[in-house]
């Protein structure tokens, strides 16, 4: 049922973070993964490390997703490299931390461009492909941000929102090619972002280790078994949905 041996998986920003910890988990269950991403040294290490898991061999493949041209570029490579698309994680995404008095409108486009846009061009790019195969899997990464609000995050926010309205769009458009589409919203992670978020707001780390239930940081690793369910047979009847997986911390009142 969580069986992904022979299924080709795309991971934007696949070389680091939770695009990383979700291709752990899609290489250990057997698929052949596509690390997409800009910094190549990152993903060549990506994909030694995901060599060593047993799914078929992996590779990267260079991408802007913010770039029309360069996401068509990526799926027709990962199509004439591995003969087939099956999963799509569109994980890629960035954060400029201000106030929307102070947020200009090249940085409220750079962050909508790169985690909202991104999403659009990449799953209309993988479509037909997704097609072809009799079906397919796309996941969509949101945030709490999806949910909840922060003055220091307008258009991060905005983009995560946009992120699980338009997961239901494509999960309702495509429902009947047999292309399950859902969003996962990650709790607070420890990786490179959250990371420049612990020095640029005051207060965050004690905030999540107070507010979030389990009582810690998620890890990277945290969000492999998500991605192996929403990809795999076993979710075959879900579609559309919003997944926390944040140890809790937006059930917490
Ligand atoms: P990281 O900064 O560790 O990873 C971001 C990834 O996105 C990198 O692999 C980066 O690779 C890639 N990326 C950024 N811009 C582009 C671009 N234009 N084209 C291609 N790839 C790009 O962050 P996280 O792992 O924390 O974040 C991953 C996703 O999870 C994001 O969508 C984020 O919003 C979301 N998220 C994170 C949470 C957390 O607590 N960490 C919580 C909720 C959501 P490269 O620079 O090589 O291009």
């Amino acid at each position: 049922m969580f069986d992904l041996t022979g299924k080709v998986a795309i991971v934007t920003g696949g070389n680091g973070g939770i695009g990383l910890g979700m291709a752990r988990g899609l290489a250990a269950a057997g698929a052949r993964v596509v690390v997409a991403a800009r910094n190549q040294d990152k993903s060549r290490a990506a994909v030694a490390e995901l060599a060593k898991l047993g799914g078929a061999a992996p590779l990267a493949i260079a991408v802007d997703v913010t770039d029309e041209a360069s996401v068509t570029a990526l799926v027709r490579g990962t199509v004439e490299n591995c003969g087939r698309l099956d999963i799509l994680v569109n994980n890629a995404g960035t954060n400029i931390r201000k106030p929307p008095h102070e947020l200009s409108l090249a940085e409220w486009r750079q962050v909508l461009d790169t985690n909202l846009t991104s999403a659009y061009l990449c799953s209309h790019a993988a479509h037909p492909e997704l097609k072809k195969t009799g079906g397919g899997k796309i996941i969509n990464i949101g945030s709490m941000m999806s949910i909840f609000g922060a003055g220091f995050a307008p258009a991060y926010a905005a983009s995560k929102g946009g992120i699980v309205q338009f997961t239901k769009a494509c999960a309702s458009a495509w429902a009947r090619d047999n292309i399950q589409v859902n969003a996962v919203l990650p709790g607070w992670i420890d990786t490179d972002l959250t990371r420049q978020a612990r020095q640029q707001v005051a207060g965050l780390n004690e905030n999540v280790l107070r507010r979030t239930p389990a009582g810690r940081w998620g890890t990277i690793d945290d969000m492999a078994g998500i991605a192996v369910f929403l990809a795999s047979p076993a979710s075959g009847f879900v579609t559309g949905t919003a997944i926390p997986v944040d140890g809790g911390y937006s059930i917490q009142g």
